[in-house]
């Protein structure tokens, strides 16, 4: 996997050609626009990677990944048959990021010490189902099948939360962004927000301070308010907490919890959250958990690069200092 210390910090992008990224070599390939391709004039021959002017592609998706032993792989062929799109052999994933952080916190049991710290409560019996596909049944997690039809979503285009993580206190729903931002509106009409507000017996009224239009069109928290509303209302019905975490780069929309808030209806069982990738740094650095793939999840986060933007390479995760979580 190359990251900020195999990649030239910056690259020659000309009108029709780009050269490869990694340090030392000499070869250029034809510029690609629009939509990313993987076509062989676009490959470095001696790297084996598609090459765009913003990014680059793995041949094969386990170059991306930091865990992909026989029960890895086979999970994440699992969960193909249910997620809706995934760019995992590129650089700039935030599915790769997301399954190299929360795969290990799973693989190696340590996944209820993390969101213990996280959420600033006790979590015990984590369970991870990841872009909806649930390990136990083999399928799309049943609750969140059963919240998408009461709420109108058909399955193809129904709300899919990153993590969902069913524990014995908390329904926990995690939303990770590396290159993405929480401001999202409909891209694809019909949609319908009349099921959103309807279904569940007005649960909508229940979750919220504000109707669907403003919150989706004049707030733009599209995404966040279907998450928050199919959420709690599978949470209330499972007599647990139910929290939402936007996790995202600590440079980016420092004032989520301010611009969300004032739409949602919290409670003592009910929270938002904004956490950043950065804590998750800073708590596997303080050596809480001593899990012996620490030292690889810690250079994954030091050396991690998210493509690059008019030439130059950009770092994902501006980890400098290791400090303990929540030390400020
Ligand atoms: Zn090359």
């Amino acid at each position: 996997m190359y990251g900020l210390r195999e990649l030239k910090p910056t690259i020659k992008v000309t009108e029709a050609s780009v050269e490869c990224p990694v340090l030392d070599c000499m070869c250029t390939v034809e510029r690609q626009r629009h939509s990313f391709r993987r076509d062989a004039r676009f490959r470095c021959p001696h790297h084996g990677i598609y090459i765009s002017p913003s990014t680059f592609e793995y041949e094969r998706e386990t170059d991306n990944l930091l865990w992909c032993d026989g029960d890895d792989r086979a999970l994440l062929q699992a969960i193909k048959t249910v997620k809706r799109e995934s760019r995992i052999a590129r650089d700039n994933s935030e599915d790769a990021v997301t399954w190299n952080v929360f795969r290990l916190f799973e693989r190696t049991d340590t996944l209820a010490g993390l969101l213990s710290a996280l959420l600033c409560r006790p979590i015990s019996n984590p369970r991870v189902i990841y872009w909806s596909y649930d390990q136990q049944s083999g399928g799309v997690w049943e609750p969140l099948s059963r919240a998408r039809q009461e709420f109108g979503e058909r399955d193809q285009r129904g709300s899919e939360p990153d993590l969902i993580i069913v524990s014995d206190q908390s329904l926990i729903w995690i939303e990770a962004k590396v290159t993405a931002l929480n401001e999202t509106r409909p891209s694809n009409p019909p949609y319908s927000l009349p099921a959103y507000e309807a279904g569940g017996n007005g649960w909508f009224h229940h979750a919220f301070r504000s109707d669907p239009s403003t919150i989706t069109n004049t707030a733009g928290l599209y995404e966040l308010m279907r998450f928050w509303l199919l959420g709690s209302w599978i949470a209330e019905h499972a007599c647990l907490s139910f929290h939402l975490v936007s996790l995202v780069l600590d440079r980016q929309e420092p004032d989520l919890v301010g611009r969300v808030a004032p739409y949602l209806q919290e409670s003592v069982r009910r929270a938002f959250l904004r956490a950043t990738w950065k804590e998750i740094y800073r708590y596997v650095a303080a050596g809480t958990e001593l899990f012996p793939e620490r030292e690889d999840l810690l250079h994954y986060f030091e050396n991690k690069s998210l493509g690059y933007r008019a030439g130059a390479l950009q770092a994902a995760f501006s980890v400098d200092e290791k400090l303990p979580l929540r030390a400020s």
